[in-house]
């Protein structure tokens, strides 16, 4: 491995058929430091000991983190646009009331945090290990944020009509994001030997969210009823999308398989940030399908029952 004083920091600016253009010394898994090694599967294209303005100029050319940084660009910008755009013209042209505003807002600025925090990781990590420890610790803090996102429309609007157990709900997840990001001042949370520990921790996260959800289905009869049809695929997609986007996270496959092959494109963590994106959008879409149901239908008698008895139990 170079020393840290040895790799040459340097932009190289050369040229490609007459025109100046600006790329970097790249380096292979073996060159650099150990807090830049979490994936050996990765062989190639690293970035190495950069200023923050050389940070800056990696965006426009290629590396290996190229992609994980332009997905979240570009899903930041998107869930700017959608913020805009729903305070604007969707929520007025479902006479909205000021709640759905709010709820909008959160989900969508908890969405903006996470991939603002996600970009900023994997666009500052090359600098040095402090940087790099400082921008991971933002970056974990992000996926806390935009799980809360994903949780404030769902139990808003799945409980529309038991005020008792929404305010239940979301003051419970409230506390447990609440203990994740404390629990994530450990010291040692940030540290390769707790990887295992820090995953458990957010599926944990994620898998609470199946508490509400079949709640939710109990106490709106059943599978058979019209709400539970309507809604509960749509809960099970974007948990096949969150399922699907962790098993690429922990088993690094396909790079897993091809190592070197899918350094700059394709690899596990690419996979992963598209489907959160993914996920994060589809999710935003079920939040307006449920809040047009919830606006043109009123609260059933079985709804008022059971969360009638809640209140008085
Ligand atoms: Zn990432």
């Amino acid at each position: 491995m170079l020393a840290r004083k040895d790799i040459p920091v340097d932009i190289a600016v050369y040229e490609v058929a007459g025109m100046r253009r600006v790329g970097a010394n790249l380096y292979s898994y073996s060159e650099v430091p150990s807090f830049l090694k979490n994936n050996k599967f990765i062989e190639s294209g690293y970035r190495v000991s950069l200023s923050s303005g050389q940070c800056v100029q990696s965006l426009f050319y290629w590396s290996n983190e190229s992609v994980n940084i332009w997905t979240h660009v570009i899903g930041f910008v998107m869930f700017l646009v959608l913020a805009v755009y729903d305070n604007l013209f969707l929520l007025p042209s479902y006479q909205a009331t000021i709640w759905d505003h709010v709820v909008y807002t959160l989900c969508l600025t908890c969405f903006q945090f996470c991939m603002v925090c996600s970009a900023g990781y994997h666009l500052f990590c090359a600098q040095n290990e402090e940087v790099c420890k400082s921008w991971l610790a933002l970056d974990l803090a992000g996926i806390c944020i935009g799980l809360l996102g994903c949780y404030f429309p769902g139990i808003y609007y799945a409980y529309f009509c038991f005020d008792h157990w929404r305010r239940i709900y979301l003051f419970i997840v409230c506390v447990l994001i609440l203990i994740t990001l404390v629990i994530q001042t450990h010291q040692r949370f940030l540290s390769a030997r707790w990887a295992t520990r820090r995953l458990i921790l957010f599926c944990a996260l994620v898998a609470y969210g199946v508490v509400p959800v079949f709640h939710w289905v109990y106490l709106n009869g059943g599978m058979q009823t019209h709400i539970v049809q309507t809604f509960f695929p749509r809960v099970v997609f974007v948990y096949f999308l969150g399922v699907l986007a962790l098993m690429f996270y922990a088993t690094k496959c396909p790079e897993r398989c091809l190592p070197g092959k899918v350094d700059y494109v394709g690899s596990s963590h690419q996979w992963w940030h598209i489907l959160v994106v993914i996920a994060f959008l589809w999710w935003h879409q079920c939040g307006v399908a449920m809040m047009n149901y919830r606006h043109s239908n009123k609260c059933t008698s079985l709804e008022r029952t059971s969360d009638l008895w809640a209140a008085t139990s």
